[in-house]
């Protein structure tokens, strides 16, 4: 045995013993409500495929079309080696869907919070950011240098707050919040932030990475959602949850985006969006500007099964959007919960500290616009006896 890195089975081994070691299971077919998981066919409640795009037909039509024309990858960096014309359509696209006017697109949401931090503030430079914010926003931010002063989450007083408290202590400032809460599905306050950013003068960053394709008319966003168009100068996002492909974009403020074509580090020396991304994505947006049957469908499948989850006596906690946390407490009990759905056929994952607060363990529900009265029936079933057969309700 290698001693240098014992201590990272020492580590694995502590993880192992103490439950906490994070298994992940195989997918065997296309993703989407039903799906082979660890060689089960199961009700799929986990995919963040919030309008089955993932294996769309017309997503799947785009990506085979475009491999026949342009191939597989971009070969190079797209500041070196040029742009397809695909990449640019997508992201003018991208622009007027959301009613911006520039858009520039990342290999992942989590590459465009690594981009857009970095080129905007540096260490003399102050981040107001929301204590819940999302992994990558943290890293984005890390990463920049700049001081980072979290406030409590979406408390605009407790904002103001922390902004009086550094004035004067720094250069330059921005507030960044998630869009939609990923945990407890709540929606930041953005009309109430873009008066404090108004107020304190300080550049207004949302990441909408949960409310892209989900929120505002036929998916267009948070920003649509508040009635915000050009008043916030960066939405990041991903088309890797609605969009069912996989990809990042900024989008906002057309000096920031051009900044960004010269100063954003994932862009300038990582390679681009493949392909098939880029032309799946195009044909994403196209389902979405020609009908909100989809992104409607999403809402009512989501009021339908939070209705029938607190009809049948659980507790969905504070969301207002298609995510469904059921609310357990412990984590033994949330795990235990999962895996006895997953045995009945029901693929619904445990999230427990650190991803939540102790005590605050829940069985998350991801809805989708793919499933089907039936699909939501039998989950409410399975729930139902399960929980019963655990005491929940
Ligand atoms: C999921 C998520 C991301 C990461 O998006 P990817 O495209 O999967 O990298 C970034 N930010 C937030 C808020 C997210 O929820």
């Amino acid at each position: 045995m290698d001693t240098k890195i014992q201590w990272i089975k020492d580590e694995l081994d502590q993880l192992q013993q103490s439950g906490a070691l994070n298994r992940i299971r195989t997918i065997g077919s296309a993703v989407g409500p039903k799906m082979v998981v660890d060689g089960k066919c199961v009700l799929n409640f986990c995919s963040n495929n919030y309008l089955g795009l993932a294996n769309h037909p017309a997503l799947v039509k785009a990506a085979h079309e475009a491999i026949d024309e342009y191939g597989v990858g971009p070969a190079a960096v797209r500041s070196i080696a040029g742009t397809t014309e695909l990449h640019v359509r997508l992201e003018k696209k991208l622009a007027a869907f959301k009613g911006v006017e520039s858009a520039i697109t990342f290999q992942s949401g989590y590459a465009a919070n690594l981009a857009v931090f970095p080129a905007l503030v540096s260490k003399e430079d102050a981040i107001f950011s929301d204590e819940l914010n999302h992994a990558s926003i943290i890293d984005g931010c890390r990463l920049s240098g700049a001081r980072i002063i979290r406030y409590p989450h979406s408390n605009i007083e407790g904002l103001r707050a922390v902004i009086r408290e550094a004035a004067g202590t720094y250069r330059r400032g921005l507030i960044i919040t998630d869009g939609v809460f990923s945990m407890d599905g709540d929606i930041a306050p953005l009309d109430k932030l873009y008066e404090v950013a108004q107020e304190f003068d300080l550049l207004l960053m949302v990441d909408d990475a949960h409310g892209e394709g989900v929120l505002g008319t036929g998916g267009r966003g948070i920003v649509d959602h508040f009635h915000l168009h050009g008043k916030v100068d960066v939405e990041i996002g991903t088309l890797s949850k609605a969009f069912g492909v996989v990809g990042g974009i900024v989008a906002g403020n057309p000096v920031i985006i051009d900044w960004l074509r010269q100063r954003g580090r994932p862009f300038l020396f990582s390679s681009a969006m493949t392909i098939p991304d880029t032309a799946a994505c195009l044909a994403a947006v196209d389902l979405l500007e020609n009908s909100t049957e989809l992104v409607d469908r999403l809402w009512e499948n989501g009021r339908f099964f939070k209705e029938g989850m607190r009809t049948l006596g659980f507790n969905t906690g504070e969301s207002v959007t298609p995510i469904t946390p059921i609310m357990l407490g412990e984590v033994t009990l949330a795990k235990q919960f999962s895996s006895e759905l997953f045995n009945e056929g029901v693929f619904a994952v445990a999230l427990g500290y650190p991803t939540v607060p102790q005590g605050k363990a829940r069985i998350r529900v991801m809805i989708s616009a793919a499933h089907t009265r039936e699909d939501l029936d039998q989950g409410l079933d399975t729930f139902a006896r399960v929980g019963k057969k655990l005491g929940v309700i």
